[in-house]
């Protein structure tokens, strides 16, 4: 099997206005950036809006090892395989970071033969939609800094700014940092640090506006610090917000690319999975469903962290309601999650399997629990065996449900043909009522017990009397109708990323918790969050590099 890359690199791409022709985009509705890529233009936004929605169909997966899984694999191959057997289909999936590209390999496109083209351009800068929320966030930075320098007459007490810097770059050395150092020019010295853009409130944002008008709100809502006698400065009373909104104008306009096997994608914004939301943008997501009659959308981490915020928080605040989940599985990683080490995946190992099986179990359930319908998707790695593949889809019967084996990464949109005709049967029959798993109107701590219960299977939490506090404090000021955005490991149910499987008798504690008051969530910080991850001893940057023909080498 060749790299990625070189798949990639060997596709033939339609122009961008034939794919947006296929979606019966005009021309002239459309951005080009290029000649295969494109925003949607305002018009073209406006021009939608009293059509009927598609189906929007989830894929979320098992608890993520270091072994892989396939999300974006799956959620192409799932989207070409619906375009194969006849179906308007549509993908949405995030933008890429610059922080893991050059970090640890691995690429936002998907992977083998379902993947979202042009790959490099859309692993590196892209349509600029990044670095315009960079901007727009270290704007928001400069001039609370400067509202201080020039007499501070809101009183903002410098100790307590919580609006930090961003970059889109792994880059530890500015986890902490000074700012105004070198005299009375420079400002007042304070304590600040960057996080890397992604984890941005100003992504957050940006992803769950639903028009500029939203934007401008939302970003006005931001909270940047406190005053000396302990109430929010907002970036609204900085007067940041109109000028932001400029910055963001066009980064909000969703992109459309396409597939290998040229239908349409939609790669737009991209927050961060703990302490967001990790999904990509609702105004993306509302676009492709009055353009397609199915639309696949992912959401990042397991299904404990991505599919409960995908239906708690995007689903709840933007209106819609997914019709069908399909749980990502692959045999190595439920080997692993049923106790073998990394190294030793390579040999069957059926017991194994079917230990891991308990991670998937959960999973299932938790879906369930939402009424969302729910079919297992089997990402098949060369490596697996025709026994191990029976262990899933038996155990995944006995739960009433089904597991389809997939080969969409080797074989492309065949590959995926009974898991796109699966999950047609899944959405022709009756629509279930949807179901959030907690109401608006519950207490924070409520709605924290609710989902450390009910969907990563803990005995209770644990809340200290500080955070009660700043809870009720939160309830009191009027956020009480807001989400919970839980952030907590990936690999684990529970917060220790150790107890792989299908843990219980566990508390959840809870460390800290942010308020998010333009993304419109509360942050419940459960163990250990990075914001600004470091470079690992071997970065992915080091065998990037133009080659004699001045083409990229060694991006995945
Ligand atoms: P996720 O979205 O779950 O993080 P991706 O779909 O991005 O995962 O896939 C992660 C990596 O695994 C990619 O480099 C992809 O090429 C690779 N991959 C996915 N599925 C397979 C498979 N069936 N066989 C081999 N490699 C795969
Ligand atoms: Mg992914």
């Amino acid at each position: 099997m060749q790299s990625d890359i070189d798949i990639a690199r060997a596709a033939t791409l339609k122009p961008i206005a034939q794919i947006g022709e296929h979606l019966s985009i005009p021309a002239e509705q459309l951005i080009p950036f290029g000649h295969d890529k494109a925003k949607l233009s305002q018009d073209c936004m406006d021009a939608l809006a009293d059509r009927p929605n598609g189906k929007l169909i989830l894929v979320t997966a098992i608890s993520p090892t270091p072994a892989g899984e396939g999300k974006t694999t799956t959620t192409v191959g799932l989207g070409d395989a619906l375009n194969a057997i006849g179906k308007k289909a549509s993908v949405c999936i995030r933008e890429a970071s610059l922080g893991p590209c050059f970090g640890v390999k691995g690429g936002a496109a998907g992977g083998g033969m379902a993947q979202v083209v042009p790959m490099e351009e859309m692993n590196l800068h892209f349509t600029g939609d990044f670095h315009a929320v960079t901007a727009a966030h270290n704007l928001l930075a400069a001039m609370v800094d400067n509202h201080i320098y020039w007499g501070n007459d809101l009183d903002i007490d410098v100790r307590r700014i919580k609006w930090r810097r961003v970059v889109d770059l792994n880059d530890r050395s500015l986890r902490q940092i000074t700012t105004g150092l070198g005299g009375v020019a420079n400002g007042f010295p304070s304590e600040s640090g960057f996080d890397i853009t992604v984890a941005s409130e100003v992504m957050a944002i940006l992803c769950l506006a639903e028009n500029h008008k939203d934007l401008q709100r939302r970003l006005g809502d931001i909270i940047v610090g406190y005053r000396r006698d302990r109430t929010p400065v907002s970036c609204r009373d900085i007067g940041a917000d109109g000028a932001m909104t400029v910055l963001l104008k066009q980064a909000i306009l969703p992109n459309l690319v396409q597939t290998l096997e040229n239908n349409p994608a939609f790669v737009h914004g991209g927050p961060f999975a703990n302490i967001a939301h990790g999904c990509n943008s609702v105004l993306s997501t509302k676009a492709a469903l009055k353009l397609s009659d199915y639309v696949v959308t992912e959401a990042g981490f397991g299904a404990d962290l991505g599919a409960e915020k995908f239906f708690n928080i995007k689903c709840r605040k933007a209106g819609v309601a997914p019709d069908a989940a399909v749980i990502v599985a692959t045999i190595r990683a439920l080997k692993m999650n049923g106790g073998v080490a990394k190294a030793d995946l390579g040999t069957p190992d059926e017991d194994a399997v079917l230990a891991g099986c308990a991670n998937l179990g959960r999973h299932i359930e938790n879906v369930k629990k939402f009424d969302v319908p729910v079919v297992v998707a089997i990402n098949h790695f060369t490596s697996d065996t025709v026994e191990e593949t029976a262990v899933v889809q038996r155990y995944v019967e006995s739960m009433g449900c089904k597991a389809i084996l997939c080969t969409h990464w080797a074989d492309g949109s065949k590959g995926a043909v009974a898991l796109a005709e699966a999950v047609v049967a899944m959405t022709e029959q009756e629509k279930p009522q949807f179901k959030l798993l907690y109401r608006d109107s519950m207490s924070f701590v409520t709605k924290i017990e609710i989902v450390a219960k009910e969907i990563y299977g803990a005995k209770g939490v644990l809340i200290n009397q500080k955070i009660r506090q700043q809870l009720e404090q939160w309830e009191a000021e009027g956020y009480g109708e807001l989400p919970v955005c839980m952030a907590k490991t990936q690999y684990s149910f529970s917060t220790d990323p150790t107890l792989l499987g299908a843990p219980s008798d566990f508390d959840v504690p809870v460390r800290e918790v942010r308020l998010s008051a333009g993304a419109g969530f509360i942050v419940v910080i459960c163990g250990e969050i990075m914001t600004m991850p470091g470079l690992p001893r071997k970065p992915a940057a080091l065998s990037i590099h133009l080659n004699e023909k001045g083409d990229i080498e060694g991006l995945f």
